[in-house]
């Protein structure tokens, strides 16, 4: 088979034999891989810190046939987050980025956009005022790619556009905001506030708006839980790093 070289983020690695790694890779242009990198862990060896966490690098795989892994031939370092190494803040929440390419997504299936969106979400993590954000409409873009984008504007099971109630039924499992009528008998239905709704929609829309959007601490925490539950239910658990995310 022939060699497939993509720009990859490094999203885990995990000690294999005496020198090797197991790495998961979310490459641009194969989606997530799982590789291994023959004496990826000598002092000296051929990938020269092209497989730090983190990191992106110009990788290039030999596939293999099924039921291995692939291998990995090449890894060179293209990009390193300087922030992530001067902010144990920006670094869990690079650790959450990784969580969900890790876990959203399945191998060989390529989101080039969330390639793009991971590494600019990681050059920026270093500013304290927009992490929060940042994170935030990282996970949005998550769930767009994956076809798990909640509604926001009207009713997920019928279809009616929201009125304007100032208390909005939302629903985490049921694929976004409910109408009154609808509301009855959906599973885990939270009740968000308007200011909530419309903080995500900012959130999750094109453009530069949400950097502008004047929230609250406590009203940015209230869309963080709400986001927080749907990436709960797709994942099936709470995120591992979410105790460490200070977002
Ligand atoms: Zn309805």
């Amino acid at each position: 088979m022939p060699a497939n070289r993509s720009l990859a983020l490094v999203v885990r690695t995990v000690d294999v034999f005496e020198t090797s790694l197991v790495v998961t890779l979310f490459t641009r242009e194969l989606g997530k891989v799982a590789a291994l990198a023959k004496g990826g862990r000598r002092l000296k060896s051929a990938f020269q810190g092209g497989l730090d966490l983190l990191g992106v690098s110009d990788i290039v795989l030999l596939p293999k046939a099924s039921e291995s892994l692939d291998l990995l031939t090449e890894a060179a370092p293209v990009e390193r987050f300087s922030c992530l190494r001067r902010d144990l803040a920006a670094l869990y929440a690079g650790y959450y980025i990784a969580e969900l390419l890790t876990d959203l997504t399945d191998y060989h299936d390529p989101h080039p956009k969330l390639f793009d969106a991971a590494r600019i979400t990681l050059r920026h993590l270093g500013d304290p005022g927009l992490r929060a954000r940042r994170v935030l409409r990282f996970e949005l873009a998550c769930l767009r790619e994956i076809g798990l984008m909640p509604l926001l504007d009207r009713c997920a099971h019928c279809g009616e556009p929201l009125g304007d109630e100032e208390a909005v039924a939302f629903g985490p499992a049921t694929g976004g905001t409910l109408c009154p009528a609808c509301r009855p008998g959906q599973p885990h239905v939270i009740t968000a506030s308007r200011r909530t709704i419309e903080g995500l929609q900012a959130l999750a829309t094109p453009g530069d708006a949400w950097r502008e959007m004047g929230m609250s601490g406590s009203e940015l925490a209230t869309v963080r839980q709400t986001v927080g539950a749907v990436v709960s239910h797709v994942l099936g658990h709470r995120p591992r790093v979410w105790p460490f995310l200070g977002v």
